[in-house]
């Protein structure tokens, strides 16, 4: 499970939309067109009735919006989180129709989120939570229709519950629902994905733009599922030197490269990466001023602000783990500073991806080696980022802009071509 960060007030719906004018100029979008694209198809709020462990009913508010879904069926994670509200929703599915189109992969754009603490709750209550929320969005859900996935605070076991209530419905339905766990037809590789993506996109920046994987330093801001398999990877098999993470309780920092498979177990017994010896206890704070080559925001939205350390950050590339972790204003000062930043739904791709391998294996009933689903992942990874890469130098924009032309020339396609 991902662990939460404070973050500032702009809503992600307000983030999305101050993006997507920039690049729906570039490719001049046509005004209903950009309409059709800003708006979400369908929108539904649910209240989620659950009884406790003391007997008590406490109601949460939950959501499930669905962007577009002209490519394909929509796809996107559910998150539970205190600040999961209908604008951070709503800019979440957003970005996953962009996601998904830059992957060139078959689905649209969807999120769903529950207004809730999760550390809060039992596990026998977040069960609970999970049937009653997963019954009153099932009328919208369906392996051609919406296909959910984890996201922040959930996780395998999550989607277990949410496949085991969609198929006391609907029948035996595995494609209902990715990130399964994988003896429940989860495909090799999924929990990882995200994290192996963000160090597929990070390889490839290296070599065109010469900043060398091997050997330099990265900071890591969250260690939840993205951070911590990111950081795992990143020196296992591309020898780069991890130097700072953090999860809520603040950051560990040592300059020589942090010690990472000792300080993944430690965190896997539940213990806070400050009490990691191996390395200095910094605040959340202070971890944005550490100087490294490569900063990946790993956690929520938001944490990149102008008022806040836009200005302090003290990297050559951030690379955005993280959906939306960028304000508007904070990317133009990265980009004033000449520190470039990898867009989310490229960096941060890789889960999705192999989520739709996950969803073919299970239509296809057939399994797919770790490797094959690794390779593939790869090959899709590259071909989006080179893409991405090649608009950006012809029309000097940045990566961000471009991936959304991309993206949105897509989106757009699909819906010219099925007509209204
Ligand atoms: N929640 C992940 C994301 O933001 C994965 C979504 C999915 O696999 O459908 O991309």
């Amino acid at each position: 499970m991902s662990a939460p960060h404070a973050r500032a007030t702009m809503s992600g719906k307000a983030i999305v939309e101050s993006q997507f004018e920039r690049a729906a100029d570039l490719i001049n979008l046509e005004s209903y067109m950009r309409r059709i694209l800003m708006a979400p198809f369908r929108e539904v709020q649910v209240e989620v009735p659950v009884r406790m462990d003391d007997g008590r009913i406490e109601v949460f508010t939950g959501y499930r919006i669905q962007h577009n879904g002209a490519r394909g069926p929509c796809k996107g994670g559910i998150r539970y989180h205190p600040e999961a509200d209908h604008d951070e929703v709503l800019g979440l599915a957003t970005i996953m129709t962009w996601k998904t189109a830059l992957m060139d992969i078959p689905f649209g754009g969807a999120k769903g989120g529950v207004t809730v603490d999760p550390k809060r709750l039992s596990k026998l209550e977040l069960e609970r939570l999970t049937r009653r929320f997963t019954q009153r969005i099932s009328i919208v859900l369906g392996p051609y229709r919406d296909i959910p996935a984890p996201d922040v605070n959930t996780n395998a076991q999550v989607m277990a519950w949410i496949l085991d209530e969609y198929s006391s419905r609907h029948g035996y339905t595995p494609a209902a629902v990715t990130g399964k766990p994988v003896s429940l037809g989860g495909s090799l590789g999924r929990e990882e994905a995200t994290g192996r993506g963000v160090m597929y996109v990070m390889a490839e920046y290296a070599r065109d733009f010469g900043v060398p994987l091997k050997g330099s330093r990265v900071v890591i801001q969250g260690f939840g599922n993205v951070g911590s398999h990111l950081a795992r990877l990143l020196v296992a098999e591309a020898g780069a030197m991890v130097l700072a993470v953090s999860d809520v309780s603040g950051g560990v920092v040592n300059e020589a490269g942090l010690d990472v498979p000792g300080l993944l177990a430690h965190a896997a017994a539940g213990r806070p990466v400050t009490e990691w010896p191996g390395g200095r206890a910094v605040s959340n704070d202070e971890l944005w001023s550490v100087p490294c080559d490569w900063l990946v925001p790993a956690a929520l939205g938001g944490v990149i602000t102008r008022e806040h350390n836009a200005r302090r950050i003290d990297c050559k590339v951030v690379v955005e783990g993280a959906n939306e972790p960028t304000t508007p204003t904070a990317d133009r000062i990265l980009e004033e500073r000449g520190i470039a930043v990898v867009p989310d739904f490229l960096a941060n791709a890789g889960g999705v991806t192999v989520s739709y391998y996950e969803w073919s294996q299970n239509l296809q009933q057939y399994r797919w080696s770790h490797e094959r689903v690794n390779q593939e992942l790869k090959a899709t990874i590259t071909k989006a980022y080179t893409a991405v890469r090649d608009l950006a130098k012809a029309k000097g924009v940045t990566l961000r802009t471009a991936a959304y032309a991309i993206a949105l020339q897509r989106v757009a396609d699909a819906e010219r071509l099925r007509g209204n």
